[in-house]
């Protein structure tokens, strides 16, 4: 199957739901449910006529976007996307995927272990016999050539594999643009984590 022919086959296997209109407190957006392959998501959209297209990929985590937990710094990033795209016009494409993908309950056992022993996330994966991170991109590419229309964007990210991997995927990446979050101390431990063993570029202005 050549490469035309594998995305005539990945446009027809998308599956889109309504759109509706979502207000928020910056600005309305197009809400839009999608899935594919076994996967789901919501695709959220602003004014993507702007001239730059600016667009977060970004996996749920319950506990920091529901429960309050300073632990990372998932909802801080995820509320700062939203309110880029908001202003410049873009999309976000939010995945239902808790604990990089391992699940809910394999993400509490690992924070578990974590607390017991006094290890990182990815010694805590490795303990219950999972990669430190088990996403990969194909689905959230496949949203947005659908939702971009194949235009070129600004990744909103501080992860280099996020541009890796969606570009490998055919996403038209322009440049990218780090994410600031709310700094807190008690997020150090998590973010130098994520810089020394996943390799994000978390500086004192960026940090994922
Ligand atoms: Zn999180």
């Amino acid at each position: 199957m050549n490469s035309r022919e594998s995305e005539r086959r990945d446009m027809r296997d998308i599956s889109l739901g309504e759109r509706i209109l979502l207000a928020t407190r910056f600005g309305e957006f197009q809400l839009q449910h999608v899935s594919a392959d076994g996967k789901s998501g919501i695709a959220l959209a602003s004014n993507l006529d702007s001239s730059e297209c600016y667009v977060r990929v970004q996996s749920s985590c319950l506990f920091s976007e529901s429960l309050a937990s300073i632990d990372c710094d998932c909802a801080d990033q995820l509320t700062r996307a939203i309110e880029l795209i908001g202003v410049r016009g873009g999309c976000l494409v939010y995945t239902f995927e808790e604990g990089r993908g391992a699940g809910l309950e394999a993400k509490i056992r690992a924070i578990g272990l974590q607390q017991r022993w006094g290890i990182d996330t990815v010694a805590a994966y490795r303990e219950l016999g999972m990669p430190p991170d088990l996403r990969n991109y194909d689905f959230a590419a496949l949203v947005l050539r659908h939702i971009t229309a194949d235009r070129p964007v600004v990744l909103l990210t501080n992860n280099p594999a996020k541009v890796r991997e969606l570009a490998a995927r055919g996403i038209n990446i322009s440049r990218r643009e780090p994410l600031v979050a709310v700094d807190s101390p008690m997020r150090k431990r998590y973010l130098e984590e994520k810089s020394k063993i996943l390799g994000h570029l978390i500086t004192e202005d960026a940090r994922e």
